[in-house]
């Protein structure tokens, strides 16, 4: 089977890919055998019934495998296979699933696209499915709704990543309410991925020169949907051990190992593309991480006899980089004692001069030092930002580095991020979609005149789907939060307590994102008595679900979860608010589709777009953010509400927003949630909920974000 998009297969993975399919066929009953195929393109879980076809082979091994359909394959028992092939509903779904992923495969490429010429899309973190563990957080999974949707509308486009065998860490929370990371060994040789070969067969190896030797790095390909994307994987027998720990885990915390990574990911990148015969027409540096892609692309050109200035502005037109940190810490900056022991002798080769380097690299201020956003913003011919507001925010804090203009044209821009619909619309409330709007929403849902017959669909079908979604969600709550107390060390009678919290009835708010500081959870605990006040109201209680993972080296955020569970055990609270351990792919959908209301609460201006509100609104749920981030240009009384933060000192901010917040629970949201009328149905927050979904939902969608980039940065200068 091909890989779908315009990348010769035998050169690119796809002959291993095929082989690997094969093998996997043998082990399945030829009625069976499309679900070979579709275990090695991630696109069954955002096709219809894809999920759910591979959970049916069976549920219990689903859930135990972390939903990776390869490894069902090969460990669902021969006698249960068998059975399911004799039975004739599940064969018409399998081979209808098939067909599906055969057109899907088969569709025409996006217009105007240049075939054979990819987007090469680089990124450290790719968050395309809970199997495949290598993402961290909101830039990851941008950047796997970024290649699903590229799939979906035909822009030829590869991804390039790390392959990092213990992934990002679990979490759990010890009895003192402390965060514990751990690691587990991801098993690719049982994902579907398949180590690429090169000419002799063997695997391909890619050498990095890096800390005065050359490191070897491998290249996974996983398939999503037509976008290859290509990991680099330095856990190879051939390295030292030190070297085949570099891609073990993201975002390490020693600073070497964290420039190596950065070099394996950009110069490694480069040179696999170069490997695999695949020539980007265009480079986009999804955040600054993979910078040095840029320079390595640089020095080749000179190596090959341009002249530097020419070489660098060559890269320059078909370079394109989007800022995600808004935060100044956030900006990687490495001192030249930390950079010459790792990149030297790759900057010194005798091919760059190494002040032409310098200059590229140095801080805003022009200090000497390998700053990674900087260099991303002098090298890339365009940069954009992730929302409106921040493209604002990334103008004035880039201003040093074009200081003869005036800060509106610093040349930043902005393309507001967006989600993959399929991917975040939970599978009820697509069916209702599918029910009511043309069947072209799948393939178009940027398209604002489809959403428009949300006009149609009754008050109560979407409240049903809205019932549906919380009930579904208080009875994982359930599940888990008894295992999760149970591993704590709670005792048994707390844990069995957990079989009775939430209730699927009552308001219910979510609050689930990474606990940085700036992100702001503490808002939350800032005044408990209040906080219970509003949870046990007699007639408009309210319940509150919280997730998210404190950076292991972030102790401040671990205090703030710490003050968090620290509350657990008063009365009213240990039934109304829950957390969940380990926030991730696997949790988050069903997390956010099942919350009314999904709460945001960043400090401004550092949330640079947030993409979980969007998330909730494909899933009608109503957001109560601080204006900042894409809420600052989403927002309108209509679909949801918005608290303005003020402009003072962190603690006025925090003091106003966090009674800003209750106010509107108690006097707005709550009143507006339980105002029923005779068939208990609360008209007024349906039409908010029709009116959110409906302007946001186009507007906020992955493939509006994607055309855009297609359309404006792109094309080649
Ligand atoms: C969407 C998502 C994020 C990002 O959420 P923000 O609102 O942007 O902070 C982080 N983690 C997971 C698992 C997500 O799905």
């Amino acid at each position: 089977m091909g890989l779908g998009g315009d990348v010769p297969a035998a050169a690119s993975g796809g002959s291993d890919h095929d082989r690997h399919v094969r093998a996997l066929a043998t082990r399945l009953p030829a009625p069976l055998a499309p679900l070979a195929r579709l275990a090695f393109n991630y696109c069954w879980a955002w096709l219809p019934d894809g999920r759910r076809v591979f959970a049916d082979l069976d549920p219990e091994l689903w859930r135990q495998s972390c939903c990776n359909p390869r490894f069902m394959i090969e460990a669902t028992a021969p006698d249960r296979l068998a059975r399911l092939a004799e039975d004739e509903t599940f064969v018409r779904r399998v081979a209808a699933l098939g067909e599906r992923l055969d057109a899907y495969l088969a569709r025409p490429p996006l217009a105007g696209e240049e075939a054979g010429r990819p987007v090469a899309y680089l990124c450290a973190e790719f968050g395309v499915h809970c199997s495949l563990p290598i993402y961290a957080g909101g830039l990851g999974v941008l950047a796997g709704d970024v290649l699903k949707t590229a799939s979906d509308l035909g822009l030829p486009m590869v991804g390039v990543g790390l392959a990092y065998r213990e992934g990002y860490f679990r979490q759990r929370l010890d009895l003192d309410g402390w965060q514990r990371e751990y690691w587990t060994r991801l098993a690719f040789e049982h994902l579907p991925m398949s180590l690429v070969s090169g000419p002799d067969g063997r695997p391909l190896a890619i050498r990095v020169p890096l800390l005065g030797r050359e490191v070897l790095a491998r290249v996974w390909h996983v398939a999503v949907g037509r976008v290859p994307l290509y990991l680099l994987d330095t856990d190879v027998p051939d390295n030292a051990p030190v070297d085949r720990w570099i891609t073990a885990r993201l975002y390490v915390g020693d600073r070497s190992l964290r420039l190596a990574q950065y070099a394996v990911l950009g110069v490694g990148g480069c040179r696999a593309l170069a490997a695999l015969g695949i020539e980007p027409r265009v480079w986009h540096l999804n955040e600054g991480h993979a910078a040095l892609a840029a320079v390595e692309r640089w020095r080749r050109r000179v190596a090959e006899g341009m002249p530097p200035d020419v070489a660098r502005d060559a890269v320059r037109r078909d370079t394109v980089f989007t800022t995600h940190t808004p935060v100044a810490a956030g900006n990687e900056a490495y001192r030249r004692e930390e950079v010459d022991p790792v990149l030297g002798a790759w900057l010194e080769d005798g091919t760059l001069d190494r002040t032409a380097f310098d200059a590229l690299a140095a801080g805003a201020d022009g200090a000497p030092m390998l700053a990674i956003t900087p260099l991303a913003l002098r090298i890339a011919g365009r940069a954009v930002g992730v929302s409106r507001r921040h493209g604002e925010v990334a103008r004035a804090m880039w201003h040093p580095l074009w200081p003869d203009r005036d800060v509106r044209e610093v040349p930043i821009g902005h393309v507001t991020n967006g989600v993959h619909v399929a991917t975040w619309m939970a599978e009820p409330m697509q069916a209702l979609l599918d029910a009511y709007l043309p069947a072209r929403w799948r393939d178009e849902p940027d398209d604002p005149a489809l959403w428009d017959r949300l006009a149609d669909v009754p008050d109560e079908a979407l409240w049903e789907v809205r019932r549906r979604l919380r009930a579904d969600l208080v009875a994982h709550v359930r599940d888990a939060s008894a295992v999760s107390r149970l591993a704590r060390g709670e005792s048994y009678d707390y844990a069995e307590a957990a079989a009775r919290v939430f209730d699927p009835g009552v308001l219910t708010l979510g609050f689930a994102r990474r606990v940085a500081t700036y992100k702001r959870l503490a808002l939350l605990v800032a005044d408990v008595d209040r906080v219970l006040a509003l949870l046990a109201h007699a007639d408009r209680p309210m319940q509150v679900v919280i997730a998210g993972k404190a950076h292991p080296k972030d102790d401040e955020a671990k205090g703030v979860l710490q003050r968090l569970l620290a509350e657990r055990y008063r009365a009213g609270l240990g039934s109304r608010v829950v957390f969940l351990e380990d926030y991730d792919l696997h949790l988050a959908p069903r997390l956010i589709a099942g919350c009314d209301v999904w709460l945001n609460l960043p400090r401004p201006p550092f949330e640079a777009s947030g993409t979980s509100g969007m998330k909730s609104v494909m899933n009608g749920g109503l957001q109560v953010s601080v204006l900042d981030g894409w809420w600052a240009e989403a927002f309108d009384e209509e679909v949801g509400w918005g608290i303005h933060s003020p402009d003072a000192d962190p603690a006025t901010q925090d003091a106003h927003d966090a009674a800003a917040l209750f106010d509107l629970l108690e006097h707005a949201v709550a009143p507006a949630f339980y105002e029923r009328d005779a068939a208990g149905v609360p008209r007024a927050w349906v039409r908010r909920i029709r009116a959110s979904m409906r302007r946001l939902g186009p507007r906020f969608s992955s493939a509006r974000m994607v055309r855009e980039y297609a359309r404006a940065l792109y094309t080649r200068s």
